[in-house]
């Protein structure tokens, strides 16, 4: 393979990576960034400070010879911690095999250690302040507004990667692009999110348990938890726009928002001293599903990550699946394709399928999440597969363990089998065919059959 000049548009956290690997196999790469470099200047608040990092991003930092510094910054989480509105609290494991675990990991730790890893590279540099307004897509030219000399630059490679994530700029050039017949689809969520910080204790110990996603379902809104390593803890508030009472269009006042809270989530008033300033100080961020296609243009552009397939946050995978491109596009490249116009395609064959699926089970977990996390057959099912994937770790993974810690197989496929085995385990549990006097061998054998029949009848999308 030739060794070529690539001009990549994004330094965040799907940029930096294919930045780092590609200037590994050898290329000249080119990063231009919107925003001042991140490690000399905080990122704003509420932008999702922490993350849930698994197998699938862990695999591809792993490629680039990030794995151990990265597991330097994770803390392990080995389930959910659940918060009960009216019963006690309950932690569900993510998994019944011991040693698995997702990792709480600071979104702006986990980019500042892509960036210098990257400046340790002679064949990369990285241009920070320099905003992407379009691109030329037929020659790998972009034009940048430069932030602090306030000009107009151009820049340009053999060709370019628009890792500009959910908004893209060089996604939009394709869309403004009529002979590409640019297919384009943005499905806002009804709901919106807001970030909140649970401080570290007195002795900046934690206040909640630091081995769990914490999460508090309430139905129509919830909030979830993740460990920081200074002790603290980054809330996420999710909840509707327009839903009456309680809303982010209407819970603007103070005595308003401490009724919500005093309501639905108490405990929040305890661990946070100060949490109506924070709710009134942060933003409000929307989430949504973004498809399109064809993710390349002419023979110069490809786009990666958020830009070509944005998700909502309910899996745990979007940085994940933006990172499993870099492993993806870095296997494409050591196959035998003629010229860049063939890699692209091989590429998005590859991969779109499979982020279609975490796209729709991402949306499925949504509801999962707020509503099912406290429903008893809901309950039922998941210490069901706890059991099967301790007493049977070889024969069993649940539909959450196939797309979270199995990075061998491609979430297409882990949707498929995850949605059948849930299918067979609730309606064998709902017709009573499941009792816990019978044997988990034989009980692990319904489902199977179960399973199978779903798939073969084909009901599964
Ligand atoms: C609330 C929330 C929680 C989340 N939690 C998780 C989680 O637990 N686990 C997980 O795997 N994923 C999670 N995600 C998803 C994850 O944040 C994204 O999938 C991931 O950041 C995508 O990486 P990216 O590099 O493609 O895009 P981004 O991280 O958005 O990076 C894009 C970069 O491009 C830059 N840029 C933008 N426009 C321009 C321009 N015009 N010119 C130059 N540069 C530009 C931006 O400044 C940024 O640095 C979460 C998302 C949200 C909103």
């Amino acid at each position: 393979m030739t060794k070529d000049h690539i001009l990549i548009v994004g330094a965040g956290l799907c940029g930096s990576l294919l930045a780092l690997r590609l200037g590994q196999l050898g290329h000249k790469v080119t990063l231009a960034e919107k925003r001042p470099d991140l490690r000399l200047q905080p990122l704003d608040a509420g932008r999702s400070i922490n993350l849930a990092l698994s197998a699938r991003g862990l695999k591809a930092l792993s490629l680039a010879g990030l794995g151990k510094k990265v597991q330097a910054l994770c803390i392990p989480m080995r389930g959910r911690m659940i918060h009960q509105q009216h019963s006690k609290s309950f932690f569900s494991p993510y998994s019944g095999r011991p040693d698995t675990a997702i990792n709480s990991i600071s979104r702006p730790g986990l980019n500042a250690l892509l960036l210098d890893e990257i400046d340790k590279m002679a064949n990369i540099t990285v241009q920070f302040n320099l905003s992407c307004q379009s691109v030329a897509l037929n020659d790998g030219t972009a034009v940048f507004y430069d932030h602090h000399g306030q000009e107009q630059v151009q820049l340009s490679g053999d060709i370019l990667i628009g890792a500009d994530g959910a908004g893209s700029k060089v996604r939009q050039s394709m869309f403004a692009t009529p002979t590409m017949r640019f297919s384009f689809a943005q499905e806002w969520l009804s709901h919106g999110y807001k970030e909140l910080e649970i401080p570290a204790g007195p002795k900046g110990d934690y206040l909640l348990d630091p081995d769990a996603l914490h999460i508090w379902p309430r139905g129509k809104d919830m909030l979830i938890a993740l460990p920081n390593l200074n002790g603290s803890f980054t809330v996420t508030l999710f909840m509707s726009y327009a839903e009456q009472p309680y809303g982010f269009d209407h819970l603007i006042q103070e005595a308003d928002i401490t009724e919500f809270f005093n309501t639905q989530y108490p405990d929040m008033l305890k661990l946070i001293p100060d949490l109506v300033d924070q709710y009134q100080k942060n933003p409000t961020g929307g989430l949504g599903t973004i498809r399109c296609s064809p993710w390349h243009c002419f023979d110069k552009t490809l786009i990666m990550g958020d830009a070509a397939h944005a998700i909502v946050p309910f899996y745990g995978q979007g940085m994940n699946a933006s990172f499993e491109d870099v492993l993806v596009f870095d296997q494409v490249l050591a196959q035998n394709h003629n010229g860049w116009p063939e890699r692209f395609t091989a590429f998005e064959n590859l991969r779109k399928i499979n982020t279609d699926a975490i796209a729709d089970l991402a949306l499925d977990n949504f509801h999962e999440m707020k509503e099912h996390t406290a429903d008893p057959y809901f309950q039922q099912k998941r210490q069901l597969e706890v059991a099967f994937e301790t007493e049977l770790p070889e024969l069993y993974a649940s539909k959450y363990s196939l797309v979270t810690f199995h990075a061998d197989i491609p979430y297409h496929t882990a949707m498929q089998r995850g949605r059948a085995q849930d299918k067979a385990i609730l309606s064998l549990l709902r017709e009573d065919k499941l009792p816990k006097e019978m044997a988990l061998k034989e009980r692990f054998n319904k489902v199977q059959e179960r399973t199978n029949e779903i798939l073969d009848q084909g009901l599964i999308k």
